[in-house]
């Protein structure tokens, strides 16, 4: 799975129509302080469904729309699109690139679309869900984080970045499944004894 491009338009700093295009790899977003590098993490979060505007440091869908400026007038809509190289499939959905957009207008309804069809939140969040198990995104400040934290915390950090904590969540449902089997075959150990 690789993210192959964003584009933003009328959210929080991005006036004018943005669209940026990811290689493989690691992308490091430079800039100068203000010139809009968490907006762009923002975009990434907002796409794909988060509800939390604390996270997205706004008190409500309407602050994430383009405010205006001086020269330029405030917008009526915030629009982003992610496109997402699905050729590994592992998106369950029969198209080798998804794209969904998410748009705001200021009366406060957000609408979803998975390849240009309006979608459910659920939808676009699962989506996200399997997306976030791919990708690790550092915010600013989070380089100290990681090394300030725990030993124990800094593991589970390097796992999601290894993307094998999927690895882990399908262990624990076999093992649960083991349990339950082994459960089972004791129940028919003790209906034999009991029919000796
Ligand atoms: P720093 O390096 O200082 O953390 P940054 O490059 O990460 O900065 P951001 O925090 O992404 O920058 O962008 C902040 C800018 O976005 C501010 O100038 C702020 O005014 C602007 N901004 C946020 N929301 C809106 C909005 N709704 N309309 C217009 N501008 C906005």
């Amino acid at each position: 799975m690789k993210i192959n491009s964003l584009k933003i338009q009328g959210f929080k700093s991005f006036s004018n129509h943005t669209l940026l295009e990811f290689d493989h790899g690691i992308t490091a977003i430079v800039g100068p302080n203000g010139s809009g590098k968490s907006n762009i993490l923002e975009a990434i979060r907002w796409v794909l469904g988060e509800q939390s505007y604390s996270l997205l440091r706004s008190k409500k869908s309407e602050d994430v729309i383009w405010a205006g400026s001086p020269g330029k007038p405030r917008a009526g809509m915030a629009e982003v699109e992610i496109s997402i190289d699905n050729h590994d499939k592992s998106i369950p959905l029969p198209y080798e690139e998804i794209s969904i957009t998410r748009r705001a207008y200021r009366s406060g309804e957000n609408e979803y679309l998975i390849n240009g069809r309006k979608a459910r939140l659920r939808d676009v969040q699962e989506i996200g869900a399997i997306i976030g198990e791919s990708f690790t995104f550092i915010n600013q400040g989070s380089v100290d984080e990681v090394l300030l934290i725990s030993p124990e915390h800094r593991t589970v950090l390097l796992e999601q970045a290894a993307d094998i904590t999927h690895h882990f969540k399908r262990r624990d449902e076999t093992l649960k499944r083991l349990a339950e089997v082994e459960d089972n075959l004791r129940r028919v150990e003790d209906l034999l004894n009991d029919s000796r």
